[in-house]
């Protein structure tokens, strides 16, 4: 019977092609789909006002009595009008005003008293109300009416026709997704129950409740889905590592390690010494120094034999990572090679021989390090850096080269507690929570564009004592200027206002990856002085010598994303500057840039960003690839808790979801990370 729910919407009786095609457009495929279309809103017809009450020019529930109904008449435009005096207990009185409606006139019996429901207008003249085209409610009908948002040819009146026959193909189902043990548990309404209370309410209070439910089964969802991704790896592991000498490594550091930096290192080197796959999330503010941990982590694999890749999620950062691993791993006779997408074909032969051959143990590269042609020896351990960037689906990809290697992925957004358990799910978390040792924490100032001159000249003193500058450059306007006709023309007023002193270069995402490598490399060899740049910068780059930033139009980006853009200054020794320029800041704005301006730690700037701009803009913005949770919302942490132990009990007796009982659930999550383009779990 529940094959009949997910038929195509087609099939529903008074769904024409024309209009399955409108439910097409906005992702309504199916039956079940449909169920899914909530309403935005109610309307409360419960309780009539007194006409006396009634809020002139608006939709308003009066209850009235029909006194005496007038001849039809014709307008001039040929309408016909049929009109009615009527009024309500209080003996208010009220016009009824009827437009062509003939049927609905004649319903209506004069001394009979009727609920209605329609636009009331006040006529001075009369001193009384009309109102106009109303509905008349009877008794039997639902006193709380679904208000849809709108489909472009749909009225929400066909909207809740057609969701009428899918409640009751889905009555005929028996459909249900929730286990009774967890439903019982966590007071959840049958899933028949919370789509009828959804669309055809007879409390407010219940919707409530049903809204619950469905929000409950989503989250669970989610995290059942991330649980079943990962259940494979959490079984055996084939790369149990032995303990080495890590003293060669600390030694031939050119700092010491933080002590969060060994906390963490302790923590992951345990893992792969464990007989099940690591699975771990090293997170720490920009500059935090993850990069040595993870280097640490790579030694330590690769005195076991066994090859690291570490994959980045653009060329600049590839490239910078292969850099500071050949820093560190080449005097330790261990050889680094990078993957990238553009390498030519010679070199990439030769690299994937070795790498094939076993000879070369460090890998660096982007998404090229998971391509078919690439075959790994012994991949031990794979780190992911700003985990984020990457969907669901790519870690799905990386989970399968290789026998579940164990997995560390490194992450600079720092995302509030309650966030991070649901986009993390079960990944254990290491945390640095210390800058390196000398770190002046970075001076930020939020400016009008009056200011910019000044700006300039505090920016050259920097220059002048040698170090380097960023600007991100301002927006540009998307119907116009391309990427690079916006950062050229700024690059040029900017060289003119300083008359051609110092060198200045530009990096934008319309660049080829070679020319983005080649400015960067400029600037890292401060062959360059100011790098006029767009968010390319965003994650990651590593200059020390660069202290000042500075960002145009700063009012366009969201607070985590601005904290980002800063931790590319205060990567070094000297006093660091972060400097927003606003032309039109509303109050807002410059509340938000206020609070950036007075901390650098970033969890408080992301708690302050989560509560700003809600979850949903928040995860906008951190990219983590999860498929979008429509009802859940995130930041409620009872229901996390709640979900968190249901999914355990779940999935305790039944890891891979695999029991009949479980299908129904199982299908449903397959369809939601479908929609994420990945098509199997196991
Ligand atoms: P992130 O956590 O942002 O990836 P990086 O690993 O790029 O940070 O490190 C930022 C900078 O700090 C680098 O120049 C790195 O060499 C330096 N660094 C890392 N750890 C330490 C330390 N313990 N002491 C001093 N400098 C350090
Ligand atoms: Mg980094």
């Amino acid at each position: 019977m529940t094959e009949a729910l997910f038929q195509p919407i087609e099939t529903l009786p008074g769904i024409s092609k024309k209009r399955a095609g409108l439910y097409h457009k906005i992702g309504i495929m199916t039956i079940y789909d449909l169920l899914y279309y909530l309403p935005r809103d109610y309307k409360d017809y419960r309780e009539p006002v007194a006409v006396r009450e009634a809020v002139p020019d608006q939709i308003n529930v009066i209850q009235v009595m029909i006194k005496n109904k007038k001849n039809m008449i014709y307008t001039r435009s040929g309408t016909q009008l049929f009109l009615a005096d009527a009024e309500d207990n209080e003996k208010t009185p009220v016009g009824i005003v009827i437009f062509n409606q003939r049927f609905v006139f004649q319903s209506l019996v004069p001394g009979e008293c009727y609920i209605m429901c329609g636009r009331m207008i006040y006529q001075q003249k009369e001193h009384r109300f009309v109102i106009q085209n109303p509905q008349i409610l009877k008794d039997a009908e639902i006193p709380i009416e679904a208000i849809y948002p709108q489909i472009s040819g749909l009225t929400s009146a066909m909207i809740r026709t057609n969701i009428k026959a899918c409640l009751s193909i889905l009555d005929e189902s028996g459909f249900e997704t929730l286990p009774e043990t967890i439903r019982a548990a966590c007071q959840l309404m049958p899933l028949i129950k919370a789509f009828h209370v959804m669309h055809q309410p007879e409390t407010l209070e219940e919707i409530e409740e049903a809204r619950r439910r469905l929000a409950f089964e989503e989250m669970l969802r989610l995290q059942c889905g991330l649980h079943v991704l990962k259940y494979q790896s959490k079984t055996q592991c084939r790369y149990r590592m032995q303990d080495v000498a890590m003293k060669p490594f600390y030694d031939s550091l050119p700092f010491s390690l933080t002590t969060a930096q060994q906390k963490a290192v302790q923590e992951i080197l345990m893992d792969l010494k464990a007989d099940k796959p690591m699975n771990r999330l090293l997170q720490g503010d920009v500059g935090s120094g993850k990069t040595a941990v993870a280097a640490a982590a790579c030694y330590f694999c690769i005195q076991n034999n066994y090859q690291c890749i570490l994959m980045a999620p653009t060329e600049i950062l590839a490239e910078q990572h292969f850099q500071t691993l050949c820093d560190f791993l080449h005097p330790l006779g261990i050889s680094v090679t990078l993957l990238t997408g553009s390498l030519k074909a010679k070199e990439k032969k030769e690299r994937y021989a070795a790498i094939a051959d076993g000879s070369v143990k460090m890998i660096v590269g982007t998404h090229a390090v998971f391509q078919k042609a690439v075959i790994y020896q012994n991949p031990g351990l794979v780190i992911t850096d700003e985990q984020h960037r990457f969907g669901v689906a790519q870690r799905a990809a990386l989970a399968e080269k290789g026998n579940t290697p164990h997995k560390l992925v490194m992450s600079a957004t720092p995302i509030p507690r309650t966030l991070a358990l649901m986009v993390y799910g079960d990944l254990d978390v290491s945390v640095i929570d210390v800058m390196p040792n000398g770190r002046l924490p970075i001076k930020t100032y939020a400016v009008t564009g009056g200011y910019r001159q000044r700006v300039l000249r505090f920016m050259m003193q920097e220059l002048k004592q040698g170090h380097q500058a960023y600007i991100v450059c301002p927006a540009i306007d998307e119907n116009q200027a391309s990427e690079l006709k916006s950062v050229t023309a700024y690059a040029d007023q900017i060289r003119e206002q300083l008359l051609s002193d110092w060198q200045i270069d530009i990096l934008h995402g319309q660049m080829s990856p070679q020319e983005k490598e080649l400015s960067m490399q400029k600037f890292r060899n401060h062959e360059t002085d100011v790098l006029i740049c767009t968010t390319v910068v965003e994650v990651g780059v590593d200059v020390p010598n660069a202290t000042i930033m500075i960002i145009e139009d700063a009012e366009r980006f969201g607070l985590s994303q601005l904290h980002q853009l800063r931790g590319r200054v205060g990567r070094g020794q000297a006093q660091s500057y972060c400097i927003l320029i606003t032309e039109h800041a509303t109050q807002e704005a410059k509340e938000r840039l206020r609070l950036l301006s007075n901390t650098t730690n970033g969890f408080q700037v992301a708690e302050a960003d989560l509560k700003l701009r809600g979850p949903g803009d928040f995860f906008g913005n951190i990219q983590h690839g999860l498929p979008p949770l429509k009802l859940a919302p995130m930041t409620d942490t009872v229901m996390l808790h709640e979900v968190f132990s249901a999914v355990n009990q779940l999935l305790s007796d039944d890891p891979a979801l695999q029991k009949p009982e479980h299908a129904a659930l199982y299908a449903e999550i397959l369809s939601m990370f479908q929609k994420q383009g990945i098509t199997e779990l196991h």
